[in-house]
Protein backbone atom coordinates (compact mmCIF):
# COMPACT_ATOMS: atom_id res chain seq x y z
CA UNK A 1 0.00 0.00 0.00
CA UNK A 2 1.81 3.10 -1.12
CA UNK A 3 1.45 5.73 1.86
CA UNK A 4 0.12 9.42 0.38
CA UNK A 5 2.75 12.33 1.23
CA UNK A 6 1.05 15.37 2.74
CA UNK A 7 2.71 18.41 1.72
CA UNK A 8 1.85 22.08 2.12
CA UNK A 9 3.23 24.45 1.24
CA UNK A 10 3.87 27.07 3.91
CA UNK A 11 5.47 30.47 4.68
CA UNK A 12 8.71 31.44 5.98
CA UNK A 13 7.93 34.44 8.37
CA UNK A 14 10.46 36.75 10.04
CA UNK A 15 10.72 36.55 13.52
CA UNK A 16 11.89 40.27 14.08
CA UNK A 17 9.13 42.22 11.75
CA UNK A 18 7.14 39.59 10.73
CA UNK A 19 7.46 40.32 6.62
CA UNK A 20 6.64 36.55 4.92
CA UNK A 21 9.97 36.47 2.51
CA UNK A 22 9.57 32.70 1.54
CA UNK A 23 7.33 29.82 0.38
CA UNK A 24 8.97 26.45 0.71
CA UNK A 25 6.77 22.83 0.86
CA UNK A 26 7.12 21.37 3.69
CA UNK A 27 5.49 17.58 4.82
CA UNK A 28 2.65 18.17 7.46
CA UNK A 29 2.29 14.34 7.76
CA UNK A 30 2.19 13.93 11.54
CA UNK A 31 2.14 18.00 12.26
CA UNK A 32 3.22 21.12 10.77
CA UNK A 33 6.99 20.63 11.72
CA UNK A 34 8.79 22.95 14.05
CA UNK A 35 11.40 24.80 11.90
CA UNK A 36 13.56 27.49 12.35
CA UNK A 37 15.65 29.06 9.43
CA UNK A 38 17.75 31.94 9.32
CA UNK A 39 16.84 33.89 6.49
CA UNK A 40 18.02 37.04 4.69
CA UNK A 41 14.98 39.99 5.40
CA UNK A 42 14.48 42.23 2.46
CA UNK A 43 12.41 44.69 4.88
CA UNK A 44 15.13 44.41 7.39
CA UNK A 45 18.31 44.02 4.82
CA UNK A 46 20.00 41.34 7.33
CA UNK A 47 19.84 37.62 8.45
CA UNK A 48 16.60 36.98 10.61
CA UNK A 49 15.31 33.84 12.37
CA UNK A 50 12.12 32.84 10.16
CA UNK A 51 9.46 30.20 11.39
CA UNK A 52 6.49 28.50 9.45
CA UNK A 53 3.49 30.45 9.46
CA UNK A 54 1.06 28.14 7.59
CA UNK A 55 -1.90 30.03 5.65
ZN1 LIG B 1 12.20 41.07 9.09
Amino acid sequence: MAKAQKTEWVWLECKECGDRNYRTPVNVQGGVPKIELKKFCKRERKHTVHKIRRK
